[in-house]
């Protein structure tokens, strides 16, 4: 492991290199990281610059010539190590990820990213790519295939970075291309790290990772070396990296914001839904793109969900990662924090009704209690924008019809709910929401074999299943005359 003592910090700081051709790439240039519990120096992270970018978009060039012309069971089996290297290294890089990002080792935290990381690396190895006989007469065979698209530039985010990474990571190096990652500088180091774990197990160049730095991501958008971007974020960021890719004609998939509704009807149990509609929202402290954001709750129990929710949120623990008990944790950074507040004290100056939470209690690191805002209306800012943090407001309706309207209203649809005791009333009302996944008594569960995206403003593309890896590939016809 690659743990050399920064000579600036004198503060026992861990740094970890990136990674080029395999090889550990030293820097000149680090920023601090900060526990966002404590506010406590946890480490250096370097700044990548331009040159390294170059450098490593040359090296997935190179590899690529070798790794897109690999066997398919060589590139299936690579997929398999790297899986169990992510298995063999959980237990530190979950440390790493908790100390960096925030989040509790415990519940649907740190240790259940890295659980995550290795399943979809492990689905990735079990996925083929189909080959399609399209004619085989006395004129001409002509066959479907599908190739690897050139090198891949991976942009991620924070608030579950190691396993995105791996979202991008895994179908593209599957499927046969080559990668350069960039993390979010609010999450570098888990990433170097864990890059570094990954790039023992596939030749020279097949992964490289640069680590933040001023200008990094724009410049792979627009980079002539790299034929296609896998990002994950913003949806403002993902139209920026649009308009960059224009010029070389990138290819895309931009998985960005959400901001999902749930509606409640009136059949459903508030006793029986109150822990699924709890997690749904504060999974990742709601620092997540497919948690529940918005709820639309009929007047009829309305009360009784509020009540529900409210008894829920004061059982759950939220303190710092390391400690045990704890099952959410601060918000990850100082940027977010603010919009939290913000939306909290715009709701209650719109006249809201805080049930729970809605003001700061800590004094030191990141830390927002979970707030619940009752009587929140549509045009309300902490309704219309992405909170992306510990904050759900309520929306109390009594004509399902114009629940499905306010639902369908913004223009992002990741994923909606709807939460009922009688599954063909929840169907129906399904069937109305424009969502790419629709959740019945549930909301926000991914699973590698499952396609994820939106199709307005949420996505360009989707991740995951057969889907998924093809969208890491280009069709090849082989046309023969007979
Ligand atoms: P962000 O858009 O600020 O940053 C994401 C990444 O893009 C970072 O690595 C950042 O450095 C990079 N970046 C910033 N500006 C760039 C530019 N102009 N060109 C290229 N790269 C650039 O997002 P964030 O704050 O890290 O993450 C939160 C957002 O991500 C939320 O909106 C959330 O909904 C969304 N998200 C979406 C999904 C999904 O699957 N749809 C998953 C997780 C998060």
């Amino acid at each position: 492991m690659n743990t050399p003592m920064h000579p600036d910090a004198g503060l026992k700081a861990r740094t970890f290199p990136m990674v080029i051709h395999n090889q550990p790439i030293e820097t000149g240039h680090w920023r601090r990281v900060y526990d966002p519990a404590d506010g406590d120096m946890i480490g250096l992270a370097p700044v990548g610059t331009q040159s390294e970018l170059d450098q490593a978009v040359a090296s997935a060039r190179e590899a690529f010539k070798t790794w897109s012309m690999t066997p398919d069971e060589e590139r299936r089996a690579a997929c398999i190590r790297m899986s169990e290297a992510l298995t063999a290294h959980a237990d530190e890089l979950a440390l790493l990820l908790s100390q960096e990002q925030g989040k509790p080792m415990k519940g649907l935290n740190a240790e259940f990213e890295l659980g995550g990381c290795a399943a979809w690396m492990g689905f990735a190895a079990s996925l083929d790519l189909p080959v399609k006989t399209l004619q085989d007469d006395d004129t001409a065979l002509v066959e479907q295939h599908h190739v690897p698209i050139g090198v891949i530039g991976s942009i991620t985010p924070w608030n579950w970075p190691l396993m995105i990474a791996i979202w991008h990571i895994a179908p593209a190096i599957r499927a046969g291309n080559t990668v350069v990652i960039k993390p979010s500088p609010y999450t570098t180091l888990s990433t170097l790290r864990m890059v570094e774990i990954l790039t023992h197990e596939l030749p020279k160049g097949v992964l490289n990772v640069v680590a933040d730095g001023d200008g990094i991501g724009p410049s792979m958008a627009a980079h002539e070396g790299i034929d296609k971007i896998m990002f994950t974020g913003s949806t403002e960021t993902g139209k920026a990296i649009m308009k960059a890719a224009a010029p070389t004609l990138k290819k895309l998939t931009l998985e960005m914001g959400g901001n999902d509704a749930g509606i409640v009807l009136p059949d459903a149990d508030p006793q029986a839904i109150a822990e699924g509609l709890f997690w749904g929202a504060f999974i990742n402290n709601g620092q997540t793109c497919a948690a529940l954001k918005r709820l639309y709750v009929h007047d009829d129990i309305y009360d009784a969900v509020c009540d529900a929710l409210v008894a829920t949120a004061k059982q759950v623990k939220m303190g710092p990662g390391r400690q045990e008990d704890s099952l959410l944790g601060p918000v990850q950074n100082a940027m977010q924090l603010e919009v939290v507040e913000r939306l909290a004290e715009q709701a209650r100056a719109d006249g809201a009704n805080i049930l729970v939470g809605g003001a700061r209690t800590e004094t030191s690191g990141f830390f927002y209690p979970i707030t619940l805002i009752a009587d929140a209306t549509e045009d309300m800012s902490c309704v219309m924008e992405e909170q992306f943090g510990p904050l759900l407001p309520i929306i109390r309706y009594s004509d399902v019809d114009d629940a499905v309207r306010q639902a369908n209203a913004l223009d992002v649809d990741l994923a909606a709910s709807v939460w009922s005791s009688d599954l063909d009333a929840a169907r129906a009302v399904a069937q109305r929401l424009i969502a790419g996944t629709v959740y019945v008594n549930k909301h926000g569960e991914v699973a590698p074999h499952i396609p994820f995206g939106g199709s307005r403003w949420s996505s360009m593309g989707v991740e995951f299943g057969q889907e998924g890896l093809l969208a890491c590939t280009n069709i090849k016809i082989y046309n023969i005359a007979k």
